[in-house]
Order: structure tokens, then sequence, then C-alpha cells
């Protein structure tokens, strides 16, 4: 007896204190053999997960149903709201335990007509589109003196009279793996350019797109909300810049006059609307209470169908579930899908993210639920639909558990990077200001910008082997937070 309680001792004594190390003791953690036989289960069960994922094409399935039956789905639209009911059907069809339709409030922005031309010194027309939220032209347009800016710093730093001057910004978007060359343009150009642009007094705002490709397409975007104050604000395709970049010098040399461009954007401010969030769970069979929430949002921009921004993240993370529910697995904590409204669009105040903000709001402040739920963590997949090649979870690296995941994550090519995760995607923003932890399964960006919010954003942009990775990646990854007690999280150490 003795023996076996010295053996039982050291195994409680070396679990937790790994455990303990990590940063993430659990419930369980002085059952110290259960624990690890349990987790080799686990573990079992999360590879035989991976491998059914593959090779089924779930996601792109309901990606093309999506797609065919809604097309562009704008916040706060009909095409929105009848997206959301479908997709709310289509989850309950799949065995889903409990499927809800959120609404909440949001101001309407609607784009109307658009064009702009060159008119001198080198006339031509411009493939351009209209910044969401941004101000109208009167209905015959703007005419007037366009001054060119190579980068954004040097718009900022100039000290040229821009009164009644069309104002464009030439900066590229550096082609990067993580996405960072779209976060520093999005941040700056497209969502302050506008309004620094109208503080000197310009008459209209025009930028180059933030796509990292040359095909003449341009990339919708929100800029900061302009009920109050604005001009108005476009992007326009990456080969119209670099023409414009190629008449700057000449104009650098003298051998070119001024250059005047006519712009016509006729978007409407329709008031007040709604947008909705679709939540779809998988109950826990163990500890119910204890939420994992995962998604992408709804709504795209209404330029193409957003199949890859977001339709593939709502699927990759659907059909991972489905995977789980059509194997006859069921975690021991429940999984939460949800479907965010209004990603995309900007909001008076600088308001945005509204329906990851009423989730929050309704689901995990403290202050405002209407429940008491404990959310053990969030992530979304809202970064296109190319492979997934690393995870980051919450805590460092050197934990047991990262060392397990990596195990099950290596044969899809990914692997567990030893640095935390430093975000989770746009709409885990609210949770996580709530203290609720994010991972991040990174997806490969290299090409995520060429078609990003354009018309181009179709469902013929997508490999469905890599839509399988993905969901083959999300899947045992969620099998092994939702069945172990990992917690992430201090604050809700039990
Ligand atoms: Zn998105």
């Amino acid at each position: 007896m003795k023996v076996v309680f010295m053996h039982i001792f050291k195994v409680i004594f070396l679990a937790g204190a790994t455990l303990f190390a990590a940063g993430v003791v659990g419930a369980e953690a002085d059952q110290g053999p259960t624990v690890m036989a349990r987790a080799a289960d686990v573990d079992a069960a999360a590879a035989m997960l991976r491998d059914q994922a593959l090779n089924k094409n779930v996601a792109y399935a309901w990606l093309t149903q999506l797609t065919t039956r809604f097309g562009a789905r704008m916040a706060g639209s009909a095409s929105e709201r009848k997206a959301a009911e479908w997709a709310a059907g289509s989850l309950e069809s799949m065995g889903f335990d409990t499927i809800k339709i959120e609404p909440f409030d949001l101001q309407l922005w609607q784009r109307g007509a658009e064009s702009a031309e060159i008119l001198s010194p080198f006339p031509q027309k411009l493939v351009v589109t209209a910044l969401g939220g941004s101000r109208a032209t009167p209905p015959e347009g703007v005419d007037a003196e366009a001054t060119l800016f190579a980068t954004y710093q040097e718009f900022l730093d100039s000290k040229v009279d821009l009164k009644g001057r069309i104002v464009v910004v030439l900066q590229p978007t550096a082609r990067t793996q993580t996405g960072v060359g779209y976060g520093l343009n999005s941040g700056s150009v497209r969502s302050r350019g506008p309004l620094e642009a109208k503080q000197r007094g310009a008459s209209a705002f025009l930028m180059r797109a933030l796509g990292t490709e040359t095909h003449r397409f341009a990339h919708a975007g929100a800029t900061q909300f302009q009920t109050k104050e604005g001009i108005p604000s476009l992007a326009m395709s990456p080969p119209d810049a670099e023409a414009m970049l190629r008449m700057k010098v000449l104009q650098d040399k003298g051998e070119a006059g001024p250059l005047r461009i006519k712009i016509v954007s006729t978007p409407r401010f329709l008031g007040g609307g709604q947008s909705q969030n679709v939540i779809a769970e998988f109950r826990g069979m163990e500890k119910p209470d204890e939420i994992i929430t995962i998604g992408g949002h709804l709504d795209s921009w209404d330029l193409g169908t957003g199949a890859i921004d977001d339709g593939s993240g709502m699927a990759i993370t659907l059909a991972a579930v489905k995977t789980m529910i059509d194997a006859g697995k069921r975690p021991r904590r429940t999984i939460r899908v949800v479907l965010y409204g209004a990603e995309e669009v900007s909001q008076p105040d600088n308001k945005g993210l509204s329906g990851a903000q009423a989730y929050a709001d309704r689901h995990v402040n403290p202050a405002t639920r209407v429940s008491s739920e404990t959310h053990i963590l969030t992530a979304e997949s809202d970064f296109g639909a190319d492979v997934i090649y690393a995870a980051s979870m919450p805590v460092a690296s050197q934990t047991d558990f990262n060392a397990r995941l990596g195990k099950i994550l290596y044969p899809l090519k990914v692997y567990v990077d030893p640095k935390p995760a430093d975000g989770g995607g746009p709409d885990t923003l609210p949770s996580q200001r709530q203290g609720v932890p994010a991972m991040d399964l990174r997806q490969n960006g290299m090409d995520y910008f060429d078609t990003h919010h354009t018309a181009d954003d179709v469902l013929e942009r997508i490999e469905p082997a890599k839509l399988d990775q993905n969901v083959a990646a999300w899947t045992a990854t969620l099998w092994l937070v939702a069945n172990g007690d990992v917690t992430f999280n201090p604050q809700v150490r039990k």
C-alpha cells in the first residue's frame, strides 16, 4: 500500500508541478493517473478526428451553398439577415444542440454610383471603389487638381496648400505571411487618411487600394464613419496607382502639368438598422458551462461574394464541430460557434466590431451578461482560405499541453509556436478585453490581400484541400482544449 501511495503521490506531484509550471492548473490536477490516462485517450481521439476531417469537403460544400444562395452579405442588409437565417437552419441540420440568432443595432452605409477618371494631362479612366463609411460627392462629382504623395508619411509631413485639392496617397501594401503590411496601412492610410485630408482642406481623398497584387481590382474597406464630418474617399486599383507614380515622375521632371481628376461617388447613410449574430452550441458532456468560442463573420463587403472573407472562416470552424458530431464524439466542455454580424463596417465614434461587441456584452462581460458561463478560450478564423502553418496558444511554450498539441498538428505541417498568441482575430477582441484568452491558428496570408475586399473574392479562388487542412487543425486543437482541464487564464482557475 505504501509503495502504491508513494507512486500515486509522485504522479500527482509531477503532474501538478508540470501543470502549475505551465500556469494551467486544472480542476483534476489532483487525480494524476486518471488525468494521464485520459490525456492519452484524448490525444488518440484528436488524431482520429484530425484524419476524419481530411478529404471530406464539408467546409467547401457549405461555402458553396452560402455564396451561391446569398452572394455579397453587406452588414445590416437583407442578404446578411437571410444568410443568417439559412446558416442557423444549416447548423441545426448538422446536429448542433442549440441555435440562436441575436440581433443588435447598427448604423447603415450603402454604396452608390462610383467612378473616377484623370481629365488631364493624361486622360484615362480609373478603377475605384468608395471606402465604407465615406461621404458622397455631389451627383455631378468633384473635379479638382490632385496632389500626389508617394507615401502616407509624405502626406502627413507636407506643408503644401491642399485646399480644394484631391489628396492622392500612392503607398503600396507589403506582401507578408502574417498580414502586418495590411494592418499598418488599414490602421493609418485607410482609417485616418480621409479625415487628415479633410482637416487640410482637401475636397476628396483617393488612395492606392490595400492589395498586394497588380490586378485591376479596387479593394473596399472601412474608413472612419463620416456622418459628422468627412469627404468623398475612395480606393483605386494598384495598376492605376502605379500609373500615377509614373505620372508623378514626369511632373517632378517638369514634363507634365498638374493632374486633374474627376470623382463621382454617391453612397448614402441609411440611419439605424440591425445586424445579428448566429450562435450555435455543441454542448459539453461534463462541463457545459465552460465555453470555447470559435467562428468567423457572416457579413462581407459588397463587391465579391465574401467566399474568402469570411465565408471560409465560418465554414472551417463549423466543419470542425461537424467532424465531431459525425464521429459521435462529444467533448466535455461546450464548443460554441459564433457567426458574427457586421465585422467589416465602421460605426460612429470609432466604434466597430459591432457583432463581436454585442456578443461580449451579452455573454462575457460580468457587468452586462445574461448568463454566468465561464469563457475558457476564444478564437476565430478570419484570414482567408490558405493552409494553417502555426498554432499559438495563450500561454508560453514548454507546457505539457503545447507538446501534446504539437504531436497532433505536425502531420498537417503545422508547428506550435513557442511564443504565446498575440491576438486571435478582430472578432475575438471584445471578449479578450473582458479577460478571455485567445488562441491563433495562423494561416498563410501571403496571397490573402490579392483578392481581399474585391469583386474577385469568390469561390473560384478557394482550394478545397486547403480548407480541409484548416478543418483538421481546428478539430484536433479544439478536441484537446475541450477535453482537458487547461484554463490558460489564472482568473478562471478553480
Ligand atoms: Zn474578415
